[in-house]
């Protein structure tokens, strides 16, 4: 942003947000709820006719559905897993996180004086949590397990079949599963995304999945999130977000309304859009010499293994880490990406490809020219030390 401000023209592979407008039919919806008197406090975890839109929306879509009592509107999927938190944990619990995580699922445990207990995934197993893993993980202090699919940072996606055995594994223990389901649509080959809630009902008493219209509908500002869970804990929500926030911003529930009735071929327009974004940007990635990435399943992110580049000479500085070459990146190739390092996985940078192909392709050999000038430098360097 300071660099922009100087006018510098940067590639903003950083950011969690599509580029594109929403939906015409959102901003209609929003204008009319406006000049129909949508000023006023609503029910706090969301008026009745957004929550019918969210449990249609999720059977169309996720093939399962759930009642208006099992739903909990808040600001945003972030505010929903704050809340969620809130409800359940407390200092003495453990909470399981895969590796690399979302950065706020860790932050938010630790708020509330709970612990994390982070489990490494490997990109040899595609970033995905091994059911060995989880039920090593797991001890009587553990209160829920959190997996995101689609992954940010990774973009990766469980399968049908891997959903099913971490299910397996959780039917032993008496935990909760969050599930944040909230890039479920944008998936990319043919991937058959598959709900935790569709795959295991018999967990859905104590599962929840988080979901929101700031990802596929580009309506991050709008604020707009919410949990599906049982009734009692949706109860438990409503106290605290009660004692909060109250109600989501009332014009923003109508414009989620407009939004969750979004003819599927416009969804298909949107997804298949994002897949050919991925497709550049991540055969991008790999055409240059030191970068490595894995082909992820969906989202909006490629995860990037930068090790390759560790050891360049940049202005009398070695880089040695992830954040020294994200910085070097945006110093060099104007690129921001973001270090593996915040997302618990050093020796990567996520970015991310919400933007459009030509910005993806020409910021692609932006950093491929700074990538190629500092190996010409570093042979030049080890052909003269000897
Ligand atoms: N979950 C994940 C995995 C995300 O990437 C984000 C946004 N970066 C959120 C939740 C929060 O989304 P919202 O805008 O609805 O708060």
């Amino acid at each position: 942003m300071e660099m922009r401000s100087r006018g510098i023209d940067v590639f903003a592979f950083a950011a969690g947000e599509p580029d594109f407008e929403p939906p015409q039919a959102v901003l209609d919806a929003a204008k009319k709820a406006i000049d129909a008197g949508a000023s006023k406090y609503t029910a706090v975890t969301g008026i009745p006719a957004l929550k019918e839109a969210i449990c249609a929306a999720t059977e169309g879509m996720r093939g399962w559905k759930p009642e208006p009592k099992n739903v909990c509107v808040s600001v945003g999927a972030k505010h929903v897993l704050f809340n969620l938190a809130m409800a359940l944990f407390e200092p003495g619990d453990e909470v399981v996180i895969p590796k690399p995580y979302w950065v706020s699922y860790p932050e938010q445990v630790r708020l509330v004086g709970a612990t994390p207990v982070l489990v490494d995934t490997r990109e040899e197993d595609g970033w995905k949590l091994a059911p060995e893993k989880l039920e090593r993980a797991i001890t009587p202090r553990t209160k829920a397990v959190i997996l995101c699919s689609p992954s940010n940072p990774t973009g990766a996606a469980y399968t049908e079949a891997e959903t099913r055995a971490l299910c397996e594994v959780l039917r032993k223990h008496d935990c909760w599963l969050i599930v944040d389901e909230i890039y479920a649509e944008l998936v990319y080959d043919g991937f058959k995304f598959a709900s935790a809630a569709k795959i295991a009902p018999d967990l859905r008493e104590r599962m929840v999945i988080v979901d929101g219209v700031s990802k596929t509908f580009a309506m991050t500002g709008w604020r707009i999130g919410w949990a599906l869970a049982p009734a009692h804990l949706v109860k438990a929500l409503d106290v605290i977000q009660g004692q909060s926030t109250t109600n989501p911003t009332a014009v923003a529930q109508h414009a989620a309304i407009a939004a969750l009735k979004t003819p599927l071929a416009d969804f298909e327009r949107i997804r298949a859009m994002f897949e050919k974004r991925r497709d550049a940007m991540v055969a991008g990635l790999e055409s240059i010499s030191g970068v490595r990435c894995r082909k992820p399943e969906g989202a909006f992110y490629a995860f990037a293994d930068v090790r390759g580049l560790y050891g360049l000479e940049s202005q009398g500085k070695t880089l040695e880490t992830d954040e020294d070459i994200a910085f070097w990146l945006l110093d060099r190739a104007r690129v921001a990406g973001v270090a593996g390092t915040g997302f618990g996985m050093p020796g990567y940078i996520r970015f991310s490809y919400a933007c459009s192909e030509e910005r993806i392709r020409a910021g692609i050999e932006s950093i491929r020219e700074a990538v190629d000038v500092a190996w010409r430098a570093d042979r030049t360097v080890r052909t003269t030390v000897g």
